[in-house]
């Protein structure tokens, strides 16, 4: 998706006449790159909607950095869960996080007189974190039901996903943040936007700088490296080195290296990685 300024207000315009619709709103974020899969707007979209974080991807993410978003996050009252968008429990995790949250809510409406009915909600988040992953997850279970609700212009399909939850059937897609430089070759790096976007030698040495920093290790042990890590180009040769990767001359066929690389942080073979601490989030950006 190309995101342009009419584009995005119309994502916008569509997404505020589905929010009348729900109780409660699921922000969805990949859990490696929680700030950088925000969209930057969220909350000036929703207004006061309810929102549940869910960190996607969990199964794939650094388990301690994880820990450390879901302490920041809660630090700050905003309710968060981590979900694998394919696993069997992601269902009951939402459900019970949603009811947790909307409790004062039903017990109102149970006090005036009304009748007990589902929550209703709805899936946010920029492409590629896992919305239609999970819608597919939660409707599989019970068939999906549809359903028009009276006052809705277009037939809105409802997803039954338990008894006291139901699904807004299409997601709302938000663009991603477009601003920071570090934020670009997050989105990038984890699979986010197409490689082309930028260059695919800028996102690996971006990608090796924090693997170097952060998980010097793991790199040791997949590549069987040395350990020197002073001098990058020397990393990604003495790579290139041990897998084979050599052009005629005996040079290092750097577009393989850096293909290799990049397939095996995506695939988990230098296991769950995060690429984002709750420190990197811009003081700006605190709300
Ligand atoms: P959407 O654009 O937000 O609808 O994202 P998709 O549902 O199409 O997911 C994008 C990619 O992420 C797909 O390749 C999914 O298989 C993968 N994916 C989604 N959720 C998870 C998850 O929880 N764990 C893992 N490992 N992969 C996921």
């Amino acid at each position: 998706v190309q995101w342009f300024p009419g584009h995005m207000a119309k994502a916008r315009r569509q997404i505020q006449e589905k929010l009348q619709l729900v109780d409660i709103v699921y922000e969805l974020l990949d859990a490696r790159i929680p700030y950088s899969s925000s969209n930057p707007m969220m909350n000036e979209i929703i207004k006061h909607k309810p929102k549940l974080i869910i960190l996607n991807k969990a199964d794939i993410a650094d388990p301690n950095v994880t820990q450390q978003w879901l302490n920041y996050f809660k630090q700050k009252g905003q309710p968060v869960i981590t979900i694998d968008a394919l696993h069997q429990n992601a269902i009951k995790h939402i459900t019970e996080a949603s009811k947790e949250i909307l409790k004062e809510k039903f017990e109102k409406e149970k006090a005036k007189g009304l009748r007990p009915r589902p929550i209703r909600a709805m899936i946010l988040g920029i492409p590629n974190v896992g919305k239609s992953t999970l819608t597919n997850n939660l409707a599989k279970r019970k068939a999906a039901q549809t359903g028009d609700r009276p006052g809705v212009t277009k037939a809105q399909q409802w997803i039954k996903v338990e008894k006291e939850l139901e699904l807004l059937d299409t997601p709302g897609v938000l663009w991603p943040k477009f601003e920071e430089k570090r934020v670009g070759y997050n989105l990038a790096v984890t699979g986010a936007i197409k490689d082309t976007i930028l260059h695919l030698d800028d996102i690996i040495l971006y990608a090796l700088d924090y693997l170097i920093a952060h998980y010097p290790d793991r790199l040791v042990e997949r590549y069987n490296l040395s350990g020197q890590f002073e001098d990058k180009v020397a990393v990604l040769d003495e790579i290139g080195q041990k897998r084979g990767f050599l052009q005629s001359g005996g040079y290092v066929d750097y577009d393989k290296v850096y293909e290799i690389l990049l397939r095996e942080i995506r695939s988990v073979k230098l296991g769950r990685l995060s690429f984002e601490l709750p420190s990197d989030i811009p003081t700006s950006e605190e709300k």
